[in-house]
Order: C-alpha cells, then structure tokens, then sequence
C-alpha cells in the first residue's frame, strides 16, 4: 500500500500533457518534443487504434506516450477522458486543444458558397469542443502547479490581417475556419481574463503554414517547426505571457 502511494507521489510529479488530435499532425510532433522533455503524453484520438499506433511509434522514441480516445465532438468521450486523468494522475498539468478541422476551400468567394453545415460543423470541432474540453479539464488543470492551456488558432482566424488590404493572408479567406480561429481566440483572451491571479495560463498558437494533411505540400514549414510554438506556449515559465496570440514567440494581431 505504501508503495503504491509512493508511486503514484512519484508519477504525479512528472508533468502530464494532454494533447487532443494528436495521431498524426502538428499534434503528434508535439507530442514528441513535449515527450522528449521528459512530460508524460496523454495522446488524445478519435481513432484509438490510431492513437494506440502513434504512442507505440513515441514510446519506441522513449516517451512515456499514452493513448487516450477522444473525440472531442463527443461530450461522452470527453468525460471518460476526464475521469481516466483524474483516477490516474489527479492532476493536469498540459492541455492542447489541437484538434481541428478545415471543411472548406481556401480563397474565392466562401462567404456565399460555404454551407451552414460546414459552418457548424467546423465551429463544432474548432470552437466548441475547445471550449468543453477546456472546463471538463480545468478542475485538474487548477491541481497542477504551473497549468498551461494551448488553443491552437491560425493566422488566418486575425481579424485586423483579415481586414487589411495587403496583408499576407488578404486574399485566404476561408469564412467557416476563419471564423472558428477568431472565436477560438476570443475564447482565450475571455478564458485569460477568468483565470488572473491563477497559476494557469491560456494563450492561442499560430504553428505557422505547415506540411501536414491540412496544410498540403505546398506549405513552407516542416512539421519539426510547426510544432515548435505548441511547445514554447505549453512549457512557458511563470514569467511567461498569458492571453496572448503567438507564432514562434512573437505576437500576432488579432
Ligand atoms: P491534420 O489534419 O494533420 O491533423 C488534425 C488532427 O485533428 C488529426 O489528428 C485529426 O484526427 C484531429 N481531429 C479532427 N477532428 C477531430 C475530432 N472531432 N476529435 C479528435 N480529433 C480530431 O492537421 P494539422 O496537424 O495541420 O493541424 C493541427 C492544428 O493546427 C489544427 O487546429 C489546425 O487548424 C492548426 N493549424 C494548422 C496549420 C497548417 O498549416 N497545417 C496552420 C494553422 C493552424 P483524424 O486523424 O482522426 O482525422
């Protein structure tokens, strides 16, 4: 008994993250270089067998990487992964909500031709899921000693480079994403605000146009890269920034 309380003093120390949508992606990278720095992974998939394949891929590499299946659509899978962190660890010390999908072209006319559905659909997985995981977690996110949420946004979700004739996104526009990431962002300077005085610190990520399935070939990042802001944001110092919109550690307009 007495062992058994030692270890679980002992596994509650080391830093836990959980990353949603984390089977391949921007998200599995993450996980590696969080993993790396000696955290133990929760790998959030809504295809368990994937996730299962992507922490055997991680644990092979030395992280201690586990599999968790999390939809993040589905309320159910939601608090069973919930209730299986706080009956394992008691606490959380890393939430990324990295989950996210794009439903619709880039460029053109998708004010007029987006459907309601792919509207909803996308704010389902971009914004509220964010929003539903975050307070499903946040009673074991105020446990840990230094917790750090990661809403992983995009460039394109800035209103003010939207909105500016010129900018490098102008010509992106994408309504149903968009509007997702700038509610998403919204949600964070809102979350930043409710949590002052708090150890837990909430900021959004730009990874940057990155090669994955979203992103395509042709985006300009490498994965390794993508990753990096995900990483400084979930590892940031008590002196770190909180409520703010960042790519590679420096701010973006919202
Ligand atoms: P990918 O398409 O490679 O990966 C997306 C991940 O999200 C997959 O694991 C996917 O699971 C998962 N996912 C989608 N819906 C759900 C859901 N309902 N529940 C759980 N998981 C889900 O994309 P990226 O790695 O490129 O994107 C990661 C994040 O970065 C996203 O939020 C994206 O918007 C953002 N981003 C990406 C950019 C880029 O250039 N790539 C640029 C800016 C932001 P499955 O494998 O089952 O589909």
């Amino acid at each position: 008994m007495a062992r058994r309380n030692e270890e679980r003093v002992m596994s509650t120390e080391k830093k836990i993250a959980l990353i949603s949508g984390a089977n391949k992606g921007i998200g599995f990278e993450t996980a590696r270089q969080l993993g790396k720095q000696g955290i133990t992974i929760l790998l959030g998939a809504r295809d368990l067998a994937k996730g299962q394949a992507a922490a055997e891929q991680l644990k092979k590499e030395g992280v201690d990487a586990r599999a968790v299946k999390l939809d993040v659509v589905k309320p159910d899978d939601v608090k069973a992964a919930t209730e299986s962190v706080a009956n394992e660890f008691g606490k959380l010390d890393i939430l990324i909500n990295n989950a996210g999908v794009m439903l619709e072209p880039i460029g053109g006319n998708t004010t007029t031709t987006v459907s309601e559905e792919t509207l909803r659909d996308t704010f389902e997985t971009n914004f509220f899921s964010a929003v539903s995981m975050t307070n499903a977690f946040l009673p074991l996110l105020k446990k840990s000693d230094a917790g750090r949420i990661v809403n992983v946004s995009s460039i394109l979700g800035s209103l003010a480079l939207h909105a500016a004739e010129g900018s490098p996104i102008y010509e992106a526009k994408a309504l149903a994403y968009d509007a997702s990431k700038a509610a998403l962002n919204a949600y964070t300077i809102h979350l930043a605000h409710d949590l002052k005085g708090t150890k837990i610190k909430v900021n959004s990520a730009h990874p940057g146009w990155v090669k994955t399935d979203m992103g395509t070939d042709a985006a300009p990042m490498e994965i390794v890269d993508g990753a990096k802001t995900e990483v400084q944001l979930a590892t940031l110092g008590a002196d770190g920034p909180t409520g703010g919109f960042f790519h590679l550690g420096e701010a973006i307009s919202w």
